[in-house]
């Protein structure tokens, strides 16, 4: 044996739930159970003892690769009250900027900030005229560019999404249906090797989180890059293909002509934007706005014909979905897709199912769907006493993130980040599951370590070397400095990893 790990084990593996030991041999798990079992391979194995708990390493099933990297950085001015503050902040880093590179901002909240906007072309030619400078919302959607950037990205003023003012000129405000072409065209202005410095950073700070396998969600570029350079990371890469839109076939054919990669990948669609857009697409309107009902970004035989492709070539599919209206939308997609290739076991997922009906989660149960949710979106969007989303939804944002009833429903989720959304955080995820706005739908720590671990590894059909400590499977583990089991709640998110290991090898040791 390599390696033995003692110590409280929780395997994530409810017929086999804890153990003392965890044997580890040519990366993979060769031994799970008591101590006395593994004392004849004590001598020459490197043995390690943990005082806390020890877990299946973490799987995100939801970042955004690129541009969440570059993005760390940037600067980031969630603390800031007002532009000036921005605007100041964003100088400071353009200060150590090299003509020509990009200065960003990332986590911006126009509606926390004094002018309740987002800064002006000629604001963000302040910082710089020599740089591209972009700054972008905390959802990642609406973003707002210099006069620079605006040049280097050549914005089409006729594109949907993109601001003009009253002669017609690019205003450099950006946000959805335009932001997906936008934020790629930026994307290809940077080298192979700047967005693998770029991805660096993530895959570091995910080990350091305790996470062992990242489901990156990005372009066909990006995608196969990350894959191309797995062995460059720490995390296991779980690629999923963000196309630009319905109508972008080619990356879809790329893909498909890709036989590695294809193997691995599910394909992504987008039925509707967000709600702090105005782009959530919902049944009834949004608050106090009766005329607006969000956005669907294609009709239902539109995204049926896109996702058809995939589909029949066996591959796994998946929308985001925010609002009631685009969940309906992807539900009665999958249902039709099910009705033209019915085979066992095509798990659907669908990102985020932020506001389902109640009747879209049954619906969802019987088409055996897998969600990608991401918990700390009740905090940082929906806000803990639901004032986030109020504005836009009123008495619906009870209806919002219902871990319990999909839970009850038997739909399986796999636990997110969308980083750079949210932060790539699992123990302060169940914290806010435990103590969800809507008391009745608040689960338990072990749910949601289930959904960080056993229930993720489901979403990428990796059940069978992933998310469980089990004899066979990737020896991927996380070290926690102490055990979630024994604190309150509101100390979950205190707890620091203390090692990561991923297939064997540690990839993450506390300083
Ligand atoms: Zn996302």
């Amino acid at each position: 044996m390599d390696k033995i790990v003692y110590g409280k084990i929780y395997t994530m593996d409810r017929e086999n739930p804890i153990a003392e030991a965890v044997g580890i041999s040519d990366g993979k798990i060769v031994y799970v159970g008591d101590s006395s079992g593994v004392e004849m391979e004590k001598a020459d194995a490197q043995c390690e003892y943990c005082g806390g708990a020890v877990l299946p390493g973490f799987i995100d099933t939801h970042v955004h690769a690129i541009p969440s990297g570059l993005f760390m950085a940037g600067v980031d001015v969630s603390g800031e009250n007002d532009i000036d503050g921005i605007i100041k902040k964003m100088k400071e880093l353009g200060a150590r900027t090299a003509p020509g590179q990009w200065i960003l901002a990332a986590k911006f909240q126009d509606k926390n900030i004094a002018e309740k906007r987002f800064p002006i072309k000629e604001e963000l030619d302040s910082v710089s005229t020599e740089c591209p400078v972009m700054i972008c919302h905390n959802d990642t959607h609406p973003f707002a560019f210099n006069t620079k950037a605006i040049e280097m990205l050549d914005l089409d003023p006729k594109m949907d999404g993109i601001e003009v003012d009253g002669d017609g000129k690019v205003t450099g405000f950006v946000t959805d249906p335009a932001f997906m072409d936008v934020s790629e065209s930026m994307v290809d202005l940077f080298s192979d090797e700047e967005l693998l410095q770029g991805y660096e950073n993530i895959d570091k700070y995910a080990a350091g989180n305790g996470y062992t396998t990242v489901f990156t969600k990005d372009s066909y570029r990006v995608i196969k890059l990350l894959f191309d350079n797995q062995s460059r990371f720490k995390t296991e890469v779980k690629p999923m293909l963000r196309t630009r839109n319905c109508f972008d076939f080619q990356s879809v054919e790329k893909l498909l002509n890709d036989e590695e990669l294809k193997k691995i990948t599910c394909v992504c669609a987008f039925g509707d934007g967000a709600f702090d857009s105005y782009t959530g697409a919902t049944v009834e309107p949004y608050e106090g706005n009766p005329d607006n009902f969000g956005t669907l970004f294609q009709t239902n035989d539109e995204l049926y014909d896109y996702l058809e492709l995939p589909y029949k070539n066996g591959l796994q599919v998946s929308c985001h979905a925010i609002g009631d209206n685009a969940i309906d939308q992807v539900l009665n997609v999958y249902e039709r897709l099910h009705v033209a290739y019915p085979e066992d076991d095509r798990r659907p997922r669908i990102e985020h199912f932020e506001m389902p009906k109640k009747a879209a989660i049954k619906k969802a149960a019987r088409l055996n769907c897998m969600l990608g949710m991401q918990p700390l979106l009740i905090e940082v969007c929906e806000g803990m006493d639901m004032e986030g989303y109020r504005c836009f939804v009123g008495e619906r944002v009870k209806r919002c993130s219902p871990y319990r009833s999909c839970l009850d429903e038997g739909l399986v989720i796999g636990g997110g980040s969308d980083f750079s959304v949210t932060e790539m955080l699992p123990l302060r995820s169940a914290m806010i599951c435990m103590e969800h706005p809507v008391e009745e739908e608040r689960i338990s720590l072990y749910e949601t370590l289930e959904m960080f671990t056993c229930n993720a590894a489901k979403l990428g059909f990796m059940e069978h070397r992933k998310g469980m400590l089990k004899v066979g499977m990737d020896a991927d583990i996380v070290l926690l400095e102490k055990n979630p089991f024994n604190v309150e709640p509101h100390q979950l998110s205190d707890i620091a990893v203390e090692k990561t290991i991923r297939a064997g090898k540690d990839v993450y040791i506390k300083e």
